[in-house]
C-alpha cells in the first residue's frame, strides 16, 4: 500500500511564483525518480502552503509513469511510530529491511524527527543505502534546513545534497486562481469582485484560502443569500484574526519587552546596551511591518527617537536576518506572537 492520495494531483495543484521551482523540481522527479541531481528533494515552507499535496502529487505522477516502482509515502510521524514499535517487539531489522525495497520514499514533515535521536539513526541509514542504491528520496519539512534545530548534522548534509526547494505565500493572482479552481470543481458560481475580495483578505495560507471559499458557499446556501462582499466579509472574519485585530505600538512593545524579559522603560531608554538595542530595534520594525504609523511616529512612541533612528533600526534588523543565526531565531519567535 503506497498510502497515496490520488485527490492531490498536478492537475490540481495549481503553479504560481511561489510554488513555481518546487513544482517543476517534483516534475522533474516524477518523470526520472532517483535519476536526477534533485536527490533528496526536499520541498519546504509554511503550514497550509501546499507542500503535503505536491509530495503525493508526485508520488500519483509516479505510479502513473513508473507502475513498477514501489512508491511510500509516510509522514515523519507514523515513520517514528513504527520504528519505536519494532525495537519495542524486536523487529527493528524487519523494519529496515522494508524501507530498504522502496524505489521511492516520500517522508512528510520530516522536521518532527527533531530530538529523537533513535529515529533519525535509523532513518540515516535508510537514507543511505536507498540513495547508494539510486533510489528517490523526497522530504517535506516546515524549515529550511539551516533552521532545523535538534537533527543530527551528518543528516542535515545529506539533506542539502539534492535540492531545497521553498513553497513561498501564493500571490494575489494564484490565489484568485487557487479560489476559481475551487469553484469550477465545485460549479459554483459567485461574482469575480467577491472572489477578488476574499483573495485580498485572506494572505495567510492556501489552507485558509479554502476554508473561507468554503464557508461562503455554504453560509450563502444555508441562507439562501446572494454571495456578496458583505457576506464574505463576515465569513472572512472568522479565518483571518489579522482582519479584526489592528496590532498597535504598544503592543509589540509589551511583546518585545516581555519576550527579553526588559521593561518597556528599559526598551525605551538610552541604554546602548547590545541585548537592549537590538530588542528596541526589533520593536522598531514591528511597529512599521505591522502598524500603519508613520517613521517618526514609531521613533516618538519607542523611546523619543526620530525617524531616521527608526529606518537605521529597521536596516540592522534585515541585516542582522542574514547574518546572525539566533537573532533570526528571536525575531521568528516574536513574529509568531505577534500573528497569533
Ligand atoms: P502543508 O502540507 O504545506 O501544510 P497542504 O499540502 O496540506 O499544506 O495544503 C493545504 C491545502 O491547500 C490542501 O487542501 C491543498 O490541496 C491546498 N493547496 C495548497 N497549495 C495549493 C495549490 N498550489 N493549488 C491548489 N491547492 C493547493
Ligand atoms: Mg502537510
Amino acid at each position: 500500500e503506497s498510502q497515496l492520495n490520488s485527490n492531490y494531483s498536478f492537475d490540481n495543484f495549481l503553479e504560481g511564483e511561489s510554488n513555481r521551482l518546487a513544482r517543476s523540481a517534483g516534475m522533474a522527479v516524477a518523470n526520472k525518480p532517483g535519476g536526477t541531481a534533485f536527490n533528496p528533494l526536499l520541498i519546504y515552507g509554511g503550514v497550509g502552503l501546499g507542500k503535503t499535496h505536491l509530495a503525493h502529487a508526485i508520488g500519483v505522477e509516479i505510479k502513473e509513469k513508473h507502475p513498477e516502482k514501489t512508491v511510500l509515502y509516510i509522514s515523519a510521524e507514523v515513520f517514528t511510530q513504527q520504528y519505536v514499535d519494532s525495537v519495542r517487539k524486536q523487529t527493528r531489522n524487519d523494519f529496515i529491511y522494508f524501507y530498504q525495497l522502496i524505489d521511492v520514499l516520500i517522508v512528510d514533515d520530516i522536521q518532527f524527527l527533531s530530538g529523537k535521536s533513535g529515529t533519525q539513526d535509523v532513518f540515516f541509514h535508510i537514507f543511505n543505502y536507498l540513495h547508494q542504491n539510486g533510489k528517490q528520496v523526497i522530504l517535506t519539512s516546515d524549515k529550511a534546513p539551516v533552521d532545523m534545530q535538534d537533527i543530527e548534522q551528518r543528516l542535515l548534509s545529506r539533506f542539502k545534497w539534492g535540492l531545497s526547494a521553498e513553497i513561498m505565500h501564493p500571490d494575489f493572482e494564484t490565489r484568485v486562481n487557487i479560489l476559481k479552481n475551487i469553484l469550477y470543481r465545485d460549479g459554483v458560481e459567485i461574482p469575480n469582485d467577491v472572489v477578488e475580495y476574499v483573495a485580498k483578505h485572506v494572505k495567510t495560507n492556501v489552507r485558509e484560502l479554502e476554508g473561507a471559499i468554503i464557508s461562503l458557499i455554504a453560509q450563502s446556501s444555508f441562507n439562501k443569500k446572494e454571495v456578496t462582499i458583505e457576506l464574505a466579509k463576515n465569513v472572512i472574519e472568522k479565518f483571518v484574526k489579522n482582519i479584526r485585530k489592528e496590532i498597535s505600538i504598544d503592543y509589540i512593545q509589551k511583546i518585545v519587552s516581555d519576550y527579553f524579559d526588559l521593561d518597556i522603560e528599559t526598551l525605551c531608554s538610552k541604554s546602548r546596551k547590545r541585548n537592549i538595542v537590538q530588542a528596541r530595534q526589533l520593536a522598531m520594525f514591528f511597529a512599521k511591518k505591522y502598524t500603519k504609523s508613520s517613521l517618526a511616529n514609531i521613533g516618538s512612541q519607542i523611546g523619543d527617537r526620530d525617524h531616521a533612528t527608526v529606518l537605521h533600526a529597521c536596516k540592522t534588523v534585515d541585516n542582522l536576518l542574514e547574518t546572525d543565526k539566533e537573532f533570526k531565531v528571536h525575531f521568528e519567535d516574536i513574529n509568531k506572537k505577534l500573528s497569533m
